[in-house]
């Protein structure tokens, strides 16, 4: 007989505020950003202050799920909560923010410059409570 194991364990994320997970399905996450009232800049992760304008009225905005690939660069050595080879990049998002990212679902045929890119969140790994921890990535966009 199989010993049934307590699976209280929740789903966090890696970092509060920067993807909200909606709990529909299929699900689809977005990343947080913040807008400055005053000139409209867009940032990720989030800030209290423009960088720009240097304005302190910024207003919390969920950013679009897919974006274009500006670069990326593929990394042969591992990392924490990552296997080699992995592949990392930057995405531009309509809203005019660049947004650096693990990118996966990628092989050596689907990735290049300026192909379109799909938010995903994923398990990272498990903290000391047992928690699975999600972190958000890109991929490339099927079809
Ligand atoms: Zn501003």
């Amino acid at each position: 007989m199989k010993e049934e194991r307590d699976s209280a364990g929740r789903t966090v994320p890696i970092r509060e505020g920067l993807f909200a997970v909606p709990g529909e399905k299929p699900e689809r996450p977005y990343l947080l950003g913040s807008r400055c009232r005053r000139c409209g800049s867009v940032y990720f992760p989030r800030r209290a202050v423009c960088a720009n304008c240097l304005g302190e009225t910024m207003e919390e905005i969920p950013l679009s799920r897919r974006g274009r690939l500006y670069t990326y660069t593929i990394v042969r050595y591992p990392a924490p909560g990552l296997r080699a080879p992995y592949a990392v990049g930057y995405v531009d998002l309509p809203e005019g923010v660049r947004v650096f990212s693990v990118l996966t679902g990628w092989d050596d045929e689907n990735l290049g410059l300026g192909i379109d890119m799909e938010l995903v969140v994923e398990r990272f790994g498990e903290d000391a409570e047992g928690n699975e921890v999600q972190t958000y990535k890109f991929r490339p966009l099927q079809g």
